[in-house]
């Protein structure tokens, strides 16, 4: 029969376009349950879906950080029962630490980390009597790389590997499958919305040197490696299908090759110094240049070093 998919933060970017790319699978395998906050925002989701919109994919409001709304939405679902979780809903947060209010900080991890928790909490119990089921999780190359600017947004997908990483051992024990899916930039308005959040900010409390380190070495470079590697929300999506089809499901799953070699620094050099020294460099010494630098450090890196990725072909 047909898998029920639960998808989280399906109004737009990667999450609408997993719903889409499940619910139009050709063989019909998926009972897509797309879940947004405000249902005003179905639109363009309703849209893209076309014909499978009534069939193959429904709608149900869901806000991960309310736990009455995540207890009533898998109270809606036929006998409360989901084959797969994907957590996918998430918020960025960008710049210097001193101009960000501990509040806004709680913010990004009440959705990036507590809303997964929360998800799983709710969901896990039945997946476990079942002996059945696959948790996915929108982590990002940031789950496992520290980067400059985004400390807290890296933090929350931080702790959400770790959550994962040690929750994934004894979801074994009960055969439910757990995936972190970490890509690198992915052109959404996840982006947009930052480079607002940006445009917006007045950075109180940061020092000059700070303020001029973020606005004119990091940003550039970083909107630089946006344009130059970044995927598709489509990419991703056909990531995730492949994930959710595998017969044995990776743990993790990096979906840009370049940021490979970045990644696998830290487990070359226990020390961390590899790691802090060429993300400094990178930024401070390569900033403008910094998508070629990167493809190049993937072209040097020895093979051993290089980790497989799951690609969207
Ligand atoms: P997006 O902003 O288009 O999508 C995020 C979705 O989450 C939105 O639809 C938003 O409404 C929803 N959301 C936010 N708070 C919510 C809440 N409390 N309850 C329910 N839904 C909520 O951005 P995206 O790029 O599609 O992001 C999806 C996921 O991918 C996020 O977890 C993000 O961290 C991750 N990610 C994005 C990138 C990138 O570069 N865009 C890279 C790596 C990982």
């Amino acid at each position: 029969g047909q898998k029920v998919v639960l998808i989280t933060g399906c109004s737009s970017g990667i999450g609408l376009r997993i719903a889409v790319t499940l619910a139009k699978d050709e063989k019909k395998r998926y009972h897509v349950i797309a879940t947004m906050r405000d249902l005003k925002k179905k639109d363009k989701l309703v849209e893209a879906a076309g014909e499978a919109y009534g069939k193959t994919l429904m709608l149900l409001p869901l806000d991960v950080c309310s736990d009455e709304s995540v207890k009533q939405c898998i109270d809606n679902v036929k006998d409360r029962h989901i084959d797969i979780l994907i957590n996918n809903a998430g918020v960025g947060l960008l710049g210097p630490v001193e101009s960000i209010s501990i509040e806004e900080m709680k913010r990004v991890f009440e959705t990036n980390f507590f809303g997964v928790v929360r998800m799983i909490k709710e969901v896990m119990p039945d997946m476990k009597k079942r002996r059945s089921g696959h948790i996915v999780v929108m982590s990002s190359v940031m789950g496992l790389q520290g980067v400059v600017f985004n400390d807290v947004y890296t933090a929350s997908k931080f702790a959400m590997e770790g959550f994962c990483e040690s929750m994934a051992v004894q979801l074994m024990k009960f055969n439910i499958r757990l995936s972190m899916i970490e890509p690198g930039p992915v052109h959404t308005e996840f982006e947009t919305k930052m480079m607002e959040d940006v445009a917006k900010m007045e950075y109180p409390g940061v020092d000059a040197d700070t303020i001029r380190y973020f606005k004119d070495v990091y940003l550039p470079s970083s909107i630089d490696i946006f344009e130059a590697m970044g995927q598709t929300p489509e990419d991703i999506a056909k990531c995730t299908k492949k994930v959710i089809e595998s017969s044995s499901p990776r743990f993790r799953n990096l979906t840009n090759s370049l940021y490979t070699p970045i990644v696998a620094l830290k487990y070359a050099d226990e020390t961390g110094g590899l790691s802090v020294n060429t993300f400094y460099n990178l930024l401070f010494n390569f900033g403008p240049l910094m998508h070629i630098t990167m493809s190049i450090l993937k072209c040097l890196t020895c093979s051993c070093l290089r980790r497989r990725t799951i690609s969207p072909n």
